[in-house]
């Protein structure tokens, strides 16, 4: 039988997680696509249906236009409404089950990880989570399903119910702050892992495209699973092109029939 290329390296990528003793799961948009979440920058991305304008933290603060809009865009359920889990967030999640899987770091804020039942405390979410409504005075946090009820019930802009500041969706919007805690917690598992596995990301965007470089200098071993070129494509030990559904949960296939 002739083994492909593709599961000779997914086969070689199995056996790497099985000798590893902190495995870190770095994910991105690309990992959502497959349960119809549009990445940022392929064909029907985001950026072809909003304006990225509108997503500056700046524009969001001065403009009650701005907020309206993306009230709406919340209430419509355009962007994340009923969407589950694919088989690459469920072999992750197998992957903690078995434990073989120091955490989860992902810059995506769609909830998918948790959905699919990776424990909240070991994902480090670099980018927010969408679940959750957040007051820009006093902190006081919502859930999505509380405020998409008062939007339901005719009200434009929600205000904090404690002090009626503005509320925001509680992911980073451009010109943001990384939440620093989540920062130093995810770099901090970045420099103690020996295998970092990328998938669906084109690790462009910093501060959070650092983590493999911290994870490689600390001399770790790089995977990546990615449709498409990423800059650090010449670092990795194995770098497999291909749909994270099918590859990942031929990896983890394999991972659970053991050496
Ligand atoms: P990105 O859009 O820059 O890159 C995604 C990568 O995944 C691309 O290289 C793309 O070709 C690849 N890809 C698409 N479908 C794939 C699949 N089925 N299998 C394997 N690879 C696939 O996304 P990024 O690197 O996460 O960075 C952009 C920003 O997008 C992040 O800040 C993130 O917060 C935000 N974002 C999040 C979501 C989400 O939460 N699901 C969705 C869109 C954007
Ligand atoms: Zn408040």
């Amino acid at each position: 039988m002739v083994i492909n290329d593709l599961d000779a390296k997914v086969a070689a990528a199995a056996e790497m997680i099985l000798a590893s003793r902190r495995l870190v799961v770095f994910t991105g948009a690309g990992i959502s696509t497959e349960s119809g979440i549009p990445d940022f920058r392929g064909p029907g991305g985001i950026w072809t249906r909003f304006d990225p304008d509108d997503f500056t933290i700046q524009k969001f603060l001065s403009s009650r236009e701005t907020r309206k809009k993306q009230w709406e865009i919340l209430v419509k359920g355009e962007l994340l409404s009923g969407v589950k889990p694919n088989r690459a967030h469920h072999a992750i999640a197998k992957l903690g089950r078995i434990g073989k899987l120091d955490c989860i770091i992902t810059q995506n804020v769609d909830n998918l990880h948790q959905k699919a039942g990776n424990s909240p405390e070991k994902i480090f979410e670099l980018h927010g989570n969408l679940q959750w409504i957040r007051c820009m005075d006093c902190g006081e946090r919502y859930s999505v399903e509380h405020i998409m009820a008062l939007l339901q019930g005719g009200v434009e802009v929600p205000e904090c119910e404690k002090c009626h500041g503005i509320l925001k969706p509680d992911a980073v919007f451009f010109g943001e702050m990384l939440p620093p805690d989540t920062l130093n917690a995810a770099t901090d598992h970045s420099m103690r892992c020996d295998l970092f596995l990328v998938v669906g990301s084109s690790l462009v965007v910093h501060p959070a495209a650092l983590m493999p470089a911290y994870a490689k200098e600390a001399g770790a071993k790089l995977i990546i699973v990615n449709i498409g070129d990423t800059p650090y494509d010449s670092r990795a030990d194995i770098l497999i092109e291909g749909k994270a559904g099918d590859v990942m949960s031929k990896m983890v296939e394999k991972v659970e029939k053991g050496p």
